[in-house]
């Protein structure tokens, strides 16, 4: 069994991934690649003067895979709850299981609403503030969860918090991700 399946690899699946393969879980993102990002032109990403969304998607899911996450080009057919976490089949009825979910469908609540969360056009799904949804285990990150406050960077937020979160409940307690510059 997987640590977590992450479902949509925009900018707040790939950010969830990164998180948690930094910290050692093993995390498998599935996507093909079809994320809004490649109409994107981003001025407004801190830290980032100026890049081609495609260029971005690239250089985000090199870091994914470089951390140890696994990126893989398949689209999710359906989600279901089992025993101790969840079941995703994939076209073509591969089955993986894992502990937790994280949801970043982009606009499409399909995945989601299989497992019996409520969706609307104006709201999106609700969740805590760390992307926690009303099933346990069960994330839902970026435009899927604000579908009136689509940016990247919002939705990149969204995916840390909830690793952070994920992390932290595994842990007992609280986790920090910091990393410092080499002394000298
Ligand atoms: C024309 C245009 C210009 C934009 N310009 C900017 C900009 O300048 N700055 C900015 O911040 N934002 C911009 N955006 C918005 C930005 O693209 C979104 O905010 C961002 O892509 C949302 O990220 P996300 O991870 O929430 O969802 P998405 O990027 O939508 O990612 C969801 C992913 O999940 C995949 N998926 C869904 N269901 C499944 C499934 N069952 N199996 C596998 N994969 C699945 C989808 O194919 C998609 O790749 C722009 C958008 C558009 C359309």
């Amino acid at each position: 069994m997987l640590d977590v399946i992450v479902i949509g690899d925009g900018p707040g699946g790939l950010s969830a991934a990164l998180f948690l393969a930094k910290n050692g879980k093993q995390v498998t993102v599935f996507g093909q690649d079809k994320t809004a990002m490649h109409w994107a032109m981003l001025r407004n990403y801190l830290g980032v003067p100026e890049l081609h969304g495609s260029e971005f998607q690239k250089i985000a899911r090199a870091q994914v895979e470089a951390m140890g996450g696994s990126i893989r080009d398949a689209r999710v057919a359906s989600v279901a709850r089992t025993d101790g976490g969840f079941t995703v089949t994939l076209d073509g009825d591969e089955t993986l299981q894992a502990k937790y979910l994280v949801l970043s469908e982009g606009k499409s609540p399909r995945l989601s609403t299989m497992l019996g969360l409520e969706h609307t056009e104006a709201h999106g799904i609700a969740t805590d503030r760390n992307g926690a949804s009303g099933v346990p285990g069960v994330y839902v990150v970026g435009r899927l969860a604000r579908p009136g406050r689509s940016q990247a960077i919002i939705s990149a937020g969204d995916g840390a918090a909830a690793a952070i979160d994920i992390l932290s409940r595994e842990k007992g307690e609280d986790v920090t991700d910091w990393d410092s510059p080499p002394e000298g």
